[in-house]
C-alpha cells in the first residue's frame, strides 16, 4: 500500500473526494479501488496505477483460530515486519464477541539489544513510516472486515517507539483520528525501554494514549545487564519523568516486568521493586518470559509470590496472560524463527 501519491491524484478533485476516501480506505477497508463505488471509473484506475492498495504478506492467517495470531508484512523495499492480532474473549456469558488487540512494530529490527529479546539480537535495519506503521492495522482491518473489528492498538511490536517518536506519534493520531480510524486515545498504547526524552514529549501531546515502561529490573545494575539503554537512562529519571507525566495528565503508567528465571524473580527484587512502585497512579504487570534460548521463563510458583510480595506492599500488580508463547510472538521471535528455516 502506498497513499504517498493521493495528493497528486487529488489535486483537481473536490474536496470532498479526501473524505469518500478516508471511509473507502479506514472505514470499510477496501482492498482494491474498484471497491470504492462511488468514485468515476476513470479516477478509480488512475489511484489504481498510483496508489497501490495491495499489502503484501508472508503468512497465512486463520481468523478462526483462537489466541493470538502473527503476520510478517513485506515492505516496499522488501523487508519484513512482524504484526500480531491478539483475540480475547471478555469471559462474560452475554458478551460473545471477542475483542481484537493489533501489536504494531515501529522499527525494523531494534538497536537497543536487550539481551532477553530476539529484536534486539540481529541490530537495526531502519525506522517505519508512519504509514508502514498504520499499514499493519489496515492489514488486520481487512482480514478482520466480515467478523470484526479493530479494537486496540499496542505499539510494542519490533523497536522503541520512542527512538522514532515523530513517525510514532504521527501513526497514533492518525489512527486516533474521527475521519480515519477512529480509535479512542484510551485504546491506544505505547510500550517504551525507558526514553527519557520521549516521555517528556509524550506527557505534552494532547492525544491521551496509555503509557507503559518496560522496567524489568529494580535497579539500575541489573537493569543494565539485561538493558543497555538503562546506562543513560536511569530508573531514578525514568520514575520523575513519569511521575511529571502523571502531574501533567492525570493518567496511570502501567510498569512491564518481565519475570526471567534466576535473573531479576527472586523475593530481594520484589521487595525493592515494590519500594519503587508503591505509588498512586502506578501499575505493575508481570509478563512471563517466551524462552528465547537464553534465559528462560520464570516458574509460575515465583511468578505468585513476586505478586503477592507487591501487593502486600500497597502495589496494584496484573499478571499477563500469555498470549504470545504458542506462537512466539514475543517480540521478534517469528521473524527470527523463518530465517533458521
Ligand atoms: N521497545 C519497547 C517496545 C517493544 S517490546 C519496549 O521496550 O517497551 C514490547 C515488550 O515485550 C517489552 O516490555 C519487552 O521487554 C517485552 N519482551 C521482549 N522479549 C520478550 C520475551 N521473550 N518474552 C516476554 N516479553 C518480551
Amino acid at each position: 500500500m502506498n497513499l504517498e501519491k493521493l495528493s497528486v491524484v487529488l489535486e483537481k478533485e473536490p474536496k470532498y473526494r479526501y473524505q469518500q476516501i478516508n471511509k473507502f480506505l479506514f472505514q470499510d477497508y477496501i482492498s482494491s479501488w474498484q471497491e470504492a463505488s462511488s468514485l468515476p471509473q476513470a479516477l478509480r484506475e488512475k489511484l489504481a496505477k498510483e496508489c497501490p492498495l495491495d499489502i503484501k504478506s508472508e503468512l497465512k492467517i486463520n481468523l478462526r483460530q483462537k489466541g493470538s495470531q502473527k503476520a510478517l508484512i513485506c515492505l516496499e523495499d522488501g523487508v519484513l515486519i512482524e504484526t500480531v492480532l491478539i483475540s480475547q474473549k471478555s469471559g462474560k456469558k452475554e458478551d460473545k464477541e471477542a475483542r481484537y488487540t493489533v501489536c504494531v512494530s515501529t522499527q525494523v529490527g531494534c538497536p537497543l539489544a536487550c539481551s532477553f529479546c530476539s529484536s534486539g539480537q540481529d541490530g537495526f535495519t531502519r525506522n517505519l513510516s508512519s504509514w508502514e506503521i498504520v499499514e499493519q492495522v489496515v492489514f488486520w482491518s481487512r482480514a478482520l472486515k466480515s467478523i470484526g473489528k479493530v479494537d486496540n492498538v499496542v505499539f510494542m511490536g519490533m523497536g522503541e517507539p520512542f527512538l522514532n517518536y515523530n513517525e510514532f506519534i504521527k501513526a497514533a493520531k492518525f489512527m486516533n483520528n474521527p475521519e480515519t480510524m477512529n480509535i479512542g486515545a484510551r485504546r491506544l498504547s505505547v510500550s517504551t525501554a525507558g526514553i527519557i526524552a520521549g516521555i517528556k514529549r509524550l506527557s505534552g501531546e494532547k492525544i491521551q494514549m496509555n503509557l507503559a515502561i518496560s522496567l524489568h529490573a529494580p535497579n539500575d545494575i541489573l537493569r543494565q545487564k539485561l538493558m543497555p539503554v538503562a546506562g543513560k537512562n536511569k530508573i531514578s529519571d525514568i520514575l520523575h519523568a513519569v511521575d511529571n507525566y502523571i502531574t501533567k495528565t492525570g493518567r496511570r503508567v502501567m510498569f512491564e516486568y518481565v519475570m526471567i528465571k534466576d535473573e531479576n524473580d527472586s523475593e530481594q527484587n520484589a521487595f525493592t521493586l515494590a519500594k519503587l512502585m508503591a505509588r498512586p497512579l502506578y501499575l505493575v504487570n508481570l509478563i512471563p518470559y517466551n524462552d528465547t534460548g537464553r534465559y528462560h521463563a520464570s516458574r509460575p510458583e515465583t511468578i505468585k509470590k513476586f505478586k503477592e510480595i507487591l501487593e502486600s506492599k500497597g502495589v496494584a500488580t496484573t499478571v499477563r496472560l500469555s498470549f504470545g508463547g504458542e506462537i512466539e510472538a514475543a517480540c521478534g521471535q517469528l521473524k527470527n524463527r523463518r530465517k533458521r528455516k
